[in-house]
């Protein structure tokens, strides 16, 4: 497709939605693209037993809280047609099946992103939504296990099917490692490897959980942030791999279903099996699950700055050096609730902000820029939300623990 834009989004997933969201009560002209065929696939296309271990009142999008019961937890097909069902309901241009290739700099100003079917499309500003999970991270090591050991990323997993007979070893003690190893206890003995991290304090449904529910959202965003020492601390941690405290499924859970737990990391290779930061060799596993996570890949977007390791350059998603570049999405943008649909209307607003800053600096926005738009908020809300939206169908529930 070939097109002309003030303001291009790239990206449908909750960071790119709720960017439109708040460049249209801007008045901001924007189009959104998306590479995959519907929005909220890349929630469907997630493997089939996902479940948020976030719960439904802390995964509304600005302007619309999600609709479930508020200490639900939706699936991941349930979220993809949440984010489907708020597009449509917010009247957001998206142009769903266009990827974008490539980005650069147009002489004169603006930039020029091309796209897979050979389109160009020209734009004032871009804000770059793609997700903060582009390249699954797989260890080096991993290329060292014998080729009868089938192994599989998380961002490749969908269901135990892929697995076969014989002992499953979970390397990644995060909320995907607990969810995978958890279903595949069900049908092979499970050793998930790593130490687990921290989980919270509650249970969802009890009084402490509605306490939470209250201070969660304000910590994660407002004091977890970059600028305060702790928030700096934990966004440290957060890029070396550090994983967020368990919500859902926890460590009780994981005994129950007879995971066995190794604190120690998977860190080579012996003879073709997997080596244990304790010493074991593990000679019996037949499967391996990779939920050792992803990293940033923006070598496409051409004038976005990169430090040495291929780390984004930037201000709360704003590009300084690059004027009319942005993102959002990103691990840590500026809160702990960054990477998660809890942050993504914060973020969101601040860039719609400086977008329009930009634009009526330049003269082509509305004298004072008001804000437009037919709901306006500045955060996600937590009330229940009401609409005629398919939610938690009974063919994608499961039994995984909801406590
Ligand atoms: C397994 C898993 C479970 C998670 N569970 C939770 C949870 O329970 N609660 C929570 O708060 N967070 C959760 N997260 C974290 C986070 O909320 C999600 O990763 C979320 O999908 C991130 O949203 P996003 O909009 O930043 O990116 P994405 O959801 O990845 O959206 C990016 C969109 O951009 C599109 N795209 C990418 N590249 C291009 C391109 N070049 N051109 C056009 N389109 C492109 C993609 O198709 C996609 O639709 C989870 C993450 C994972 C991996």
């Amino acid at each position: 497709m070939d097109a002309q834009v003030e303001t291009l989004v790239v990206g449908a997933g909750q960071a790119g939605l709720a960017t439109a969201y708040h460049l249209r009560c801007r008045g901001v002209p924007t189009l959104v693209l998306e590479g995959r065929g519907r929005v909220g696939d890349v929630w469907r296309q997630r493997y089939a037993s996902l479940r948020l271990f976030s719960p439904a009142a802390a995964d509304g999008l600005p302007g619309m809280a999600f609709p479930a019961p508020r200490a639900s937890y939706p699936t991941g097909a349930a979220m993809g047609d949440f984010l489907e069902a708020y597009a449509a309901a917010m009247d957001l241009p998206v142009r769903t099946g266009v990827h974008a290739e490539r980005v650069t700099t147009r002489t004169g100003g603006g930039f020029r992103v091309t796209t897979a079917d050979g389109g160009v499309i020209d734009a004032e500003q871009v804000v770059v939504a793609t997700g903060g999970h582009q390249r699954p991270r797989v260890p080096a090591f991993a290329a060292d296990l014998d080729p009868d050991i089938v192994q599989i990323h998380s961002a490749g997993y969908r269901d135990p099917g892929q697995l076969q007979d014989g002992r499953v070893l979970v390397v990644g003690a995060s909320h995907s490692g607990a969810d995978l190893a958890f279903e595949a206890a069900a049908t092979h003995p499970t050793l998930l490897s790593g130490r687990l991290p921290g989980e919270v304090p509650y249970t969802l449904g009890r009084p402490s959980a509605r306490l939470a529910g209250l201070v969660i959202p304000f910590v994660f965003r407002r004091v977890l942030t970059l600028r305060t020492p702790p928030g700096r601390r934990l966004a440290s941690a957060v890029r070396h791999g550090g994983a967020a405290p368990l919500i859902r499924v926890k460590r009780r859970h994981l005994a129950a279903a007879g995971v066995e737990l190794a604190e120690a990391r998977t860190v080579g290779t012996r003879d073709g099996r997997p080596l244990l930061a304790d010493g074991r060799v593990l000679d019996d596993v037949r499967n391996v699950l990779w939920c050792t996570g992803y990293t940033e890949d923006f070598r496409w977007v051409e004038p976005a700055p990169l430090d040495a390791d291929g780390r984004l350059r930037h201000v709360r998603g704003v590009v300084e050096e690059v004027p009319g570049l942005y993102f959002t999405g990103l691990v840590f943008q500026h809160s702990f609730a960054s990477m998660l649909i809890l942050g993504a209307g914060h973020d969101a607003e601040h860039v719609a902000r400086r977008v329009a800053a930009l634009r009526r600096e330049r003269g082509s926005g509305p004298a004072g820029g008001r804000r437009q738009g037919r709901r306006q908020s500045s955060d996600v809300r937590l009330e229940p939300a009401v609409g005629p939206i398919r939610v938690m169908p009974p063919s994608t529930t499961h039994d995984a623990p909801v406590t």
